[in-house]
């Protein structure tokens, strides 16, 4: 019998696919060599990067494979795009512009901005659904503004922007428009070039890669200042030995799904929908948030009114889930992201995030409904009588 609890926590991280992992294996033993040695080892090892530069190019649609910068995550790439595209444009003074509904990372990049370089900074609102709209972006904008920064896909409640549109007021500008796309790069639906942005942050733990790897995607012609310096690697922008294992994991990752290798998204959709289909009838008066039709394939986040969703998660051992997203729990304060969307502290208490991948079966997901379903009655039991 399966006594582990059911993952349904893959927007926090998502599970090393074992052809990632095999791919990766040669380079955590026997192929050791630094890529900038000038040897067999070293050699095998550049080009090993080279391949996986190339792998993660082809997942985003991007021109050449110098556009991808290899970094520890989504969070270093975020610091590198915002700071980095920033400074590189304006040392000082500059006005940015972000959303309310950003991951903390982004946030703190900015933040910094502001703290150490004097400049201003502007957040956008979001509609009920968190969708950004373009017109509240040309708004924000003045004179002094150097960068946009908007989310592709959000973490918590799945909405996924309209980048083409926004780019359309960022672009004849001149702004730079930086995308913070760690959620949606698995889900085929990153285009750097059709959605016009100018740089996007990549998290390979996110698409069954490896943690600890994810890349900056610099658009040619990018003015970017390196955070980071010394070796000179990452054509100057990103020094350090690059962590080639990881390296590989991650293109061997896109590469995955760049080829069809692994069931679409469409599959984690109809899956994502069972699991929203059964909750919604065996608990009336849930809510879904987000946008009904713009939204991660993988992505279920629930409000059960009258329900503390710590409380429900912790009478439930048999699933892994999250309040909010995994980043921000354990701060006690309720999401800025729901509030962003206009829940209450209330509202945004009882919200559970479900999140499902590729190796999300359907059995995860009948059992996950009847035993949410079963949990959330015995703490609300005026669920029990009404369903
Ligand atoms: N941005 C978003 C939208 C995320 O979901 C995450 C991961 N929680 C990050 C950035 C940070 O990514 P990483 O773990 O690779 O630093």
């Amino acid at each position: 019998m399966n006594t582990r609890p059911i993952y349904l926590d893959h927007q926090a991280t998502t599970p090393l696919d074992e052809n990632v992992l095999e791919a990766m294996l040669p380079f955590l033993t026997s192929e050791y060599g630094n890529p900038s040695s000038p040897h067999a080892r070293g050699r095998t090892a550049a080009r090993a990067i080279h391949t996986a530069r190339r792998q993660v190019a082809d997942l985003i649609a991007a021109e050449s494979e110098p556009e991808i910068v290899f970094t520890s995550g989504a969070t270093e790439a975020n610091h590198l795009a915002i700071l980095g595209a920033a400074l590189a444009i304006r040392p000082s003074g500059g006005h940015i512009v972000t959303t309310a509904i950003e991951h903390r990372s982004v946030l703190a990049a900015c933040r910094r901005l502001v703290d150490h370089h004097g400049y201003t900074l502007s957040h956008v609102d979001v509609d009920a659904y968190g969708l950004v709209h373009a017109a509240d972006v040309a708004a924000a904008l003045t004179p002094d503004t150097v960068l946009v920064s908007v989310m592709h896909a959000n973490n918590e409640i799945g909405t996924i922007q309209r980048l083409t549109t926004i780019a359309g007021i960022t672009a004849p500008r001149g702004v730079v428009l930086h995308t913070d796309a760690a959620q949606s790069a698995g889900c085929g639906l990153l285009d750097v070039a059709e959605l016009g942005v100018d740089l996007a942050s990549l998290s390979a733990h996110k698409l069954h890669g490896p943690q600890g790897i994810g890349a900056l995607y610099v658009r040619g012609g990018t003015r970017i200042t390196a955070l980071q310096t010394g070796g000179g690697q990452e054509h100057g922008l990103r020094a350090g030995t690059p962590n080639v294992p990881a390296i590989v994991g991650f293109g061997a990752a896109a590469h995955l799904i760049t080829t069809d290798a692994v069931p679409p998204p469409t599959r984690t959709r109809a899956l994502r929908d069972r699991l929203q289909s059964r909750l919604l009838a065996a608990l009336p008066g849930a809510t879904v948030n987000g946008h009904p039709h713009r939204r991660l394939q993988g992505n279920l986040s629930l409000t059960l009114p009258g329900i503390e969703a710590q409380d429900l998660l912790d009478r439930l051992p048999g699933i892994a889930a999250t309040t909010g997203s995994a980043c921000s729990t354990g701060s006690g304060e309720p999401s800025h992201v729901l509030r962003a969307i206009g829940l209450t502290p209330d509202q945004a208490r009882a919200t559970v995030r479900l999140s499902i991948s590729r190796t999300t079966t359907e059995t995860d997901i009948d059992q996950a409904a009847d035993l949410i379903s079963r949990a959330a009655r015995t703490l609300r039991p005026a669920l029990a009588d009404s369903a």
